[in-house]
């Protein structure tokens, strides 16, 4: 029978969402969508030691700005309510004592010390790593070795005690994974879990193998990280009696620093300047991070980035919608080795999306920076400015910063071109122009500023090639954009001569040098 997809991003609140996390939970989306199933976010809380204020309101909005909307939540509320695992303590008490009855799990009442005492023991015996295990269980504190009215009487005081997994001794634990295929562990090799700890909460590996089965995950998909976990989740689904409907796995593999070697981190952000946070983040204790939205990435671009990150759909196209990938997306594709992770790449994504924007969306960006800037534009301005500079920039606000002059006269002059181009013949052509646009009125079209320069040249004799470059420069003070005569259509006749006669004056003095 096939049962009903559904799958949960699982996350825990301990600090802002790294984009493996955003991968992690686009890929639960995407596969989910594709089999009109539900996308669930289950807020993983019981490690109040670790809980970060602000993280899961961080999650939940880095989601949202990506388009990854789920079907439950905490804020979505569903059939399983609640889905912060905080909120569902007696549920996982409940579960512990199950284990407990079934003699699959058992109290432990041992003490920091004696635990530590333990590890010397056997460090000291030659154990390089020491286990609290089917062996050495044997000679500790817990209801194993005690009788059950010394048991009774602990509790009863009041003295603080974990549940451990009573791990097998010898056994083999196989799990076959979508993305790896068969993984397999000796019990030997995993010690016995606490699954509850002595405040009453459970650990990750109870209260997430319990959610699971109890929220009907049918795919659990996740960072190749918990790959680890993974044979003791399925001794806890034996230990439940699960196993028939146990989850099918998929480990996802890591996101790699850009030289290959080794696991993308924060750190990476700083020594680079690239971003790896979809969102940035002020944390309680000052730190600061970059993120991806506020650099200017769109956030189609950056789904589209992240999504080929891990997987590949086995065809040359690069460009994805949301809703093409959600066709085109399958676990089979994931690729097995980890995937390097390049800032140009996701450069070259945005500007795709950017070019594929209309001039009117661009323009409410351009006039967003231009308000912040104190700038006055008209909002024809700036479409027109987005659809001369789109193809030219990779992120919105270069719309502005790399095209000023559209707004204000050049301050300053490309030396490199005043050395090489300000001549006298393009001097005597600029003031012909000048005075020939002047007479034309206020507005003009590209072709027609074309027509009047090429009139001038003709009458003064002097060669296009000699001239483009100075007129160019005292437009817009540098050396490259885009079509000159697109730029004089929008800043128009009086703007544009008023910006030559200018530059006449203020390089008239560096054309005696160059002559
Ligand atoms: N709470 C775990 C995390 O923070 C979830 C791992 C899983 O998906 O099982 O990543």
């Amino acid at each position: 029978m096939n049962k009903q997809v559904r799958v949960r991003f699982a996350p825990s609140p301990t600090g802002p969402l790294h984009i493996g996390g955003v991968r992690t939970a686009l890929y639960n989306y995407l596969f989910a969508k594709q089999k009109q199933g539900s996308f669930i976010l289950r807020i993983e809380d019981t490690d109040q030691s670790r809980w970060v204020p602000g993280t899961e309101e961080y999650i939940r909005e880095a989601l949202s700005w990506c388009g990854i909307k789920p079907d439950e939540g905490v804020v979505e509320g569903g059939p399983h309510a609640p889905y912060r695992q905080s909120e569902r303590k007696e549920i996982y008490a409940q579960y512990a004592q199950q284990l407990v009855d079934a003699g699959h799990a058992y109290y432990a009442f041992d003490t920091e010390e004696a635990l530590e005492a333990m590890r010397e023991r056997l460090k000291a015996g030659g154990v390089a790593v020491p286990q609290y295990n089917a062996i050495t269980r044997m000679q500790m504190q817990n209801s194993l070795t005690l009788t059950p009215e010394e048991v009774k009487t602990k509790i009863e005081k009041g003295e603080p005690y974990v549940i451990r997994l009573k791990v097998p001794r010898k056994e083999e634990i196989r799990l076959q994974d979508m993305v790896r295929g068969w993984v397999m562990v000796h019990s030997s090799t995993i010690d016995d879990k606490v699954v509850m700890k002595s405040d009453g909460m459970p650990t990750y590996h109870l209260a997430n193998v319990v959610d699971d089965h109890l929220m009907e995950i049918t795919h659990v998909i996740r960072g190749e990280e918990w790959l680890p976990s993974a044979p003791l989740h399925v001794l806890l689904y034996r230990f439940f009696g699960w196993e028939d409907s146990m989850p099918a796995f998929a480990h996802l593999p890591l996101l790699l620093k850009p030289d290959g070697n080794g696991k993308l981190s924060k750190r990476d952000a700083k020594k680079h300047g690239f971003p790896v946070f979809p969102l940035a983040w002020l944390g309680p204790d000052g730190e600061d991070l970059m993120g991806f939205r506020e650099e200017g990435y769109l956030p189609e671009a950056f789904i589209n980035f992240l999504a080929l990150l891990g997987w590949n759909p086995g065809t040359e196209q690069e460009l994805f919608s949301m809703d093409e990938l959600i066709t085109a997306f399958s676990i089979e594709r994931i690729n097995k080795a980890g995937a390097r992770f390049d800032i140009q790449k996701a450069h070259w994504f945005n500007q795709q999306y950017m070019k594929n924007r209309t001039d009117e969306v661009l323009a409410d960006d351009l006039l967003e920076f231009l308000k912040k800037e104190g700038i006055q534009s008209t909002r024809e301005q700036a479409v027109s400015v987005c659809r001369l500079m789109k193809e030219r920039v990779t992120f919105s606000r270069e719309l502005w910063t790399n095209a000023r002059y559209f707004y204000e006269p050049p301050k300053q002059y490309d030396e490199k071109i005043v050395n090489k181009k300000w001549t006298e013949e393009a001097a005597t052509a600029l003031g012909a122009y000048s005075t020939a646009l002047k007479r034309y009125g206020d507005k003009i079209s590209a072709e027609e500023a074309k027509a009047v320069l090429n009139n001038v040249l003709d009458q003064e004799g002097i060669k296009v090639g000699k001239v483009m470059q100075a007129l160019r420069l005292a437009v817009t003070g540098e050396g490259g954009g885009p079509d000159l005569m697109d730029i004089i259509e929008v800043l128009g006749i009086p703007e544009t001569t008023r910006r030559i006669d200018e530059a006449l004056r203020v390089l008239k003095d560096h054309i005696k040098l160059t002559q």
